[in-house]
């Protein structure tokens, strides 16, 4: 028998929250990057930049709603709160601040 770990119901509803409004975000995202470039030179210059800054959001935000989604799948097969590495419950301390953290701090 495990280590009891963290109640994954306390987490589940931030998860969902978060992977709801990482998705209207990076659907927000995906129409700025396709909006008609701005005919004036200098102000597409201004705009080019904005679409790096967008684009690095962007990855970091795929990543981020890949690491919920399997948070999500661990909360299903009864492994969420359990570090993917060690095995060892993840405190909850962690968790209240990274709740899809997929391992203890001494694995991370
Ligand atoms: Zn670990």
């Amino acid at each position: 028998m495990k280590t009891a770990a963290v109640d994954p119901a306390l987490y589940e509803p931030r998860l969902r929250a978060r992977l709801a409004e990482l998705e209207h975000r990076l659907h927000g995202i995906e129409h700025a990057l396709e909006a008609e470039p701005n005919p004036d030179f200098s102000e597409r210059a201004t705009e080019r930049e904005g679409d790096e800054v967008l684009e690095s959001l962007g990855a970091a935000g795929v990543q981020e709603i890949r690491m919920i989604r399997a948070a999500l799948e661990r909360i299903d097969e009864g492994e969420f709160g359990y570090c993917v590495n060690c095995g060892n419950p993840i405190p909850a301390a962690r968790l209240d601040i990274v709740p899809h953290a997929p391992r203890c701090a001494k694995c991370a």
